[in-house]
This record gives C-alpha cells, sequence and structure tokens, in this order.
C-alpha cells in the first residue's frame, strides 16, 4: 500500500515512511493510494470476531507488508486494552465512550498504536523525534504512548494557559524521554511551527517525524471505534447516524474512512464549537478561518482544521454524496452548559463540553431523521474538565483511578515564545 501526498499526487511513498515522516516534504498530508471494501462476509459475521479481530481487519490493507501479522496484531491488542462502551442515554440516543484509556481521552488509540508502529520501525533506526502540537488531550495521550519508546524523543508544544489543568500535568510530568514546550500563543500557533519545522532545511538532519492526527498511524486506527459500535447496534437493523465533535476533523475523517470499507453508517455530523469554519463553509462555500477563539471545549479550538483537506479528498469528485453524508453545526459554550445540565436532569448521565457538542449535534439532525438512531462519540472523560462539569451540575466527580497519582507530581515546561525559540530548542 502506497499513500500520496495531497499537494502532489505524484510524491508516493511506503506506510513506514508515511510514519515516519508525518507530513509530505511539501506539506501535503499522506492518503492511500486505494480502498478496498471488507467482504460482505465479514460484516454479516462481525459479531464472532473481537474488537482485535475486527480492528485487524480494517486497518491489514493500510498497513500492507510493512509490518508482519503477527507483530501487527500484538500492536493492535496493546492499542485496544480497555473498553469501549455504547450507553443508550435516551431513547436511540447512544454515547460512545471512548475516554477509558490511560489518560481518559480517545487520542489514546491513536497514540498507542503510533507509538508502536514507531517502535517496530526504530529497531535499527537513528533516533526519532516526534513533534506534536496540541490543543490540550493530543499531547497527554501521546506523551503516556511514547514514554519510554526507544530511540524516540518526543516534543509537546501547547498554547500556555489554554489548557486544562490535569491536561497541563499530563503532558508536563512524565519526564523521561518527553519534553513539554509552553508556548505563549493559541493551538494554531504551536501547529503552525510544528508545520514549519518540517520544511526547514536547516532542520533536516534531525529525524522529525509528528504525532498529530495528520500521521497516518494515529488517524486510521481512530476507524477501529465505529466498527465496534456497529457490532454492537447490527441487531437493531436501524439507520446509524455518528455525530464527532470535532477539532481538527481527524476523527470524523476517520469515519469516512470506515465507510468506504463498507461500515453501513447512513450520516456524519462534525459538531463544532464557536470555531465555525467548516460549517461556515459548508454554507456559503467559502473556506475562510477566523481567528482562533477559546472555548470550554479547548481540545475543538481548532480554526483551520487539517483532516479536513482528507474529507474533501474522500468525496473530491462527487460533491452530492457528501452532502448526502456530511452536515456540521456549530454550538457555543452556552448551549453546551445548558445542554450538560439538561441531560443529566432528564437522564443522570454525566457528559463534558466536548462530548455534548456531539450530543447537540446529534440531535439536530434527527430532527428530521426519524427512524434512525444516534450515536455520539464522547471523546473525554468529565473529570478532565470537572471545574466546568462539577460548576455546572453542582456535585464532586469521582477520580478515576488513572488520575489518582497525577496531582502530586510536579509540572516542567520550558516556556518559548516564537518559532526562533522552537528551533534553538531543538538544534541543541
Ligand atoms: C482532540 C479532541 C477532539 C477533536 O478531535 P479531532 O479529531 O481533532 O476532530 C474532541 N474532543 C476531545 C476531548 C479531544 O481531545
Amino acid at each position: 500500500m502506497l499513500y500520496y501526498s495531497l499537494h502532489n499526487h505524484e510524491h508516493k511513498v511506503s506506510f513506514k515512511e508515511a510514519v515516519l515522516h508525518g507530513l509530505a516534504p511539501d506539506k501535503g498530508l499522506y492518503f492511500p493510494e486505494k480502498m478496498t471494501p471488507l467482504k460482505d462476509s465479514f460484516y454479516n459475521t462481525i459479531e464472532n470476531y473481537s474488537n482485535t479481530e475486527i480492528a485487524y481487519e480494517c486497518i491489514k490493507q493500510f498497513v500492507g507488508n510493512a509490518i508482519p501479522e503477527t507483530e501487527l496484531k500484538q500492536i493492535i491488542d496493546e492499542t485496544l486494552s480497555f473498553d469501549f462502551p455504547l450507553i443508550e442515554i435516551e431513547k436511540d440516543i447512544y454515547s460512545l465512550e471512548l475516554f477509558h484509556g490511560p489518560t481518559l481521552a480517545f487520542k489514546d488509540v491513536g497514540a498507542r498504536f503510533m507509538s508502536r508502529c514507531l517502535s517496530y520501525f526504530n529497531h535499527a533506526n537513528a533516533k526519532t523525534i516526534v513533534l506534536v502540537a496540541t490543543s490540550g488531550d493530543t499531547g497527554g495521550a501521546v506523551a503516556s504512548g511514547f514514554l519510554g519508546v526507544k530511540n524516540t524523543e518526543v516534543v509537546i508544544l501547547y498554547p500556555s494557559g489554554k489548557v486544562s489543568e490535569i491536561q497541563e500535568l499530563q503532558l508536563t510530568t512524565l519526564g523521561k524521554n518527553i519534553t513539554a514546550l509552553e508556548v505563549a500563543g493559541t493551538f494554531d500557533d504551536c501547529q503552525e511551527m510544528v508545520k514549519k519545522a518540517f520544511s526547514d532545511t536547516e532542520l533536516e538532519n534531525l529525524n522529525l517525524t509528528s504525532a498529530n492526527s495528520i500521521n497516518i498511524a494515529r488517524w486510521l486506527p481512530q476507524m477501529f471505534y465505529y466498527f465496534f459500535a456497529y457490532k454492537a447496534l447490527k441487531e437493531r437493523q436501524k439507520q446509524i447516524v455518528f455525530s464527532c465533535p470535532s477539532g481538527n476533523f481527524g476523527n470524523i475523517c476517520a469515519g469516512v474512512m470506515a465507510k468506504r470499507l463498507g461500515l453501513p453508517i447512513s450520516h456524519f455530523v462534525a459538531a463544532t464549537n464557536a470555531n465555525d469554519t467548516v460549517p461556515r463553509f459548508l454554507k456559503n462555500g467559502h473556506y475562510q478561518p477566523n481567528k482562533t477563539i477559546a472555548t470550554l471545549s479547548n481540545a475543538m479550538d481548532v480554526s483551520d482544521p487539517s483532516n479536513f483537506a482528507r474529507i474533501q479528498e474522500l468525496y473530491k469528485n462527487n460533491a452530492e454524496n457528501f452532502f448526502q453524508d456530511f452536515t456540521s453545526y456549530p454550538f457555543d459554550d452556552n448551549k453546551a452548559l445548558e445542554t450538560i445540565k439538561l441531560i443529566y436532569e432528564n437522564s443522570q448521565y454525566i457528559t463534558e463540553p466536548h462530548g455534548v457538542t456531539g450530543y447537540l449535534g446529534l440531535k439536530k439532525e434527527l430532527e428530521n431523521k426519524n427512524e434512525a438512531v444516534g450515536i455520539f462519540l464522547e471523546t473525554a472523560h468529565p473529570i478532565k474538565f470537572s471545574e466546568t462539569v462539577e460548576n455546572a451540575l453542582d456535585l464532586k466527580l469521582q477520580v478515576p483511578n488513572q488520575l489518582k497519582d497525577l496531582f502530586k507530581k510536579q509540572k516542567v515546561s520550558i516556556k518559548i515564545e516564537n518559532y526562533t525559540d522552537f528551533k534553538k530548542f531543538l538544534s541543541l
């Protein structure tokens, strides 16, 4: 299997090269050259497959012969070492809880898969430096996924003062091969610096790669849980609508990929916060990112989502199908808070600012699709946004096991202001 750059379809590389480099030299995202739908016999008997077996079926064509079967299955097994419960919180409305991993965020799936692929490829290789820009959750998931992986240094850039306390502790307290750079700026500034480093010829001698969802090894495994949810709901024989709280649009784009593999999903909703570039684009046809706005759902504070280019690629010859499959709605913080309260009052179910945005998108879409069942992705554990959630609901959340020791640890970060500082750090 080869991957081409979205900026130049003639530039093609292997799975391994795409994982090791993250982004193509021309800054284009890598995209699989072809996709083969899985057999009907697989979908007809999916209930007999374990999570690991399902994941193996959907990823194997994308890895090709880059990783042998036994090792790939081992990587998947380690990646999926936690549960993906699907909870019906109202009639026909399900929460797909993706937050049972080590850092309580869905990004654990991609980060764990990618770190293990890199570790496999790095057996003989020189040291790789993994760069990651985070608006909140990526940093922690990547730090945890990559901790102690040999021949790998991880450098995390995060916007100072714009991530929650737990998020900051998760990415600044691990030490070892993990370094956190605290940037005076927004997530988009962080992402810009990472992109710039990749195309900086003076840094060519460093083996840089990215662990953002632009990296195919982080992006593609996010398909897995769409299949798990389908397996759980299959016998209801209803149309399924998925709603994803979206920031960089990697998660929802993986869902669209799952559909390309034949998974029967009838519709996708990309729910955003006030950073509404995509919903505006779908309305008026102009793609015009505004300045990023800080919101309660900070992991979605992205105004120029990288993975939207992949979604456009998936539908490039078929605008009609795109509008049939895909809707996007924005919701502001007030609406999110109000709805966190409402869901708790009606169902005693606790959401948080990201998941609730997905819920809102789902409800809106289902207004005119009353035959369907809906699934929203609950992408983070409410404890990660405890201040917001506890204030809204006037209660105290239980601290899950994964966080018990975190508050005893000491934050360590290096402050930087601009690209020059960043480069100086990398060149040391
Ligand atoms: C990263 C993140 C998102 C957004 O996911 P994308 O793949 O970037 O669209 C949503 N919710 C949470 C909690 C996240 O950490």
